[in-house]
C-alpha cells in the first residue's frame, strides 16, 4: 500500500529522552505520517503534545501548527511536536474519529481564539 510514505520519517538526532517520532502510534485507521511541525505543511490535524514543564504527552484530534494546547497536569501551554498527514486525503476519506474525540477546548489556544472547528460549533 504506502508503505513507502514512512521511509523518510527518520530521526536522526533527537535524544532518547525526548519523544521519538517512530514510537508514534497512527492515530486513525488511515494511512499517514508524522512529521514534525517545522515540516507541516497544512494547517490543522491530529498532534502530538508535550508539555515542556512537566513532560506529560498527549494527542489532539484539533491540533493547528500556529496554535498551542494547554497541559492538563500544569497548565503550560505548548505548540504541537509531531502532527499527522493523511495520505489518502483526495478520497474525502475524513476520519471520524477526528469528530468524536474528545476535545479539552478550555486548553486550546485556536478555540479561545474561535480558529478550532470543535470551539465554534457544535453536535456535528
Ligand atoms: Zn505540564
Ligand atoms: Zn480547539
Amino acid at each position: 500500500m504506502y508503505e513507502g510514505a514512512s521511509c523518510s520519517l527518520q530521526v536522526a538526532f533527537h535524544a532518547a529522552a525526548k519523544l521519538n517520532i517512530e514510537d508514534l502510534d497512527p492515530p486513525v485507521e488511515s494511512y499517514g505520517y508524522w512529521v514534525e511541525r517545522a515540516d507541516y505543511q497544512g494547517r490543522k490535524s491530529f498532534g502530538v503534545f508535550q508539555c515542556p514543564n512537566c513532560k506529560k504527552r498527549w494527542i489532539s484530534a484539533h491540533a493547528q501548527k500556529l496554535y498551542r494546547q494547554g497541559c492538563q497536569r500544569c497548565e503550560t501551554e505548548s505548540l504541537p511536536l509531531f502532527l499527522w498527514v493523511n495520505v489518502e486525503k483526495q478520497q474525502r476519506d475524513r476520519p471520524q474519529d477526528e469528530d468524536k474525540a474528545p476535545h479539552d477546548s478550555a486548553r486550546c489556544e485556536a478555540c479561545r481564539k474561535r480558529k478550532c472547528k470543535k470551539g465554534s460549533i457544535s453536535g456535528i
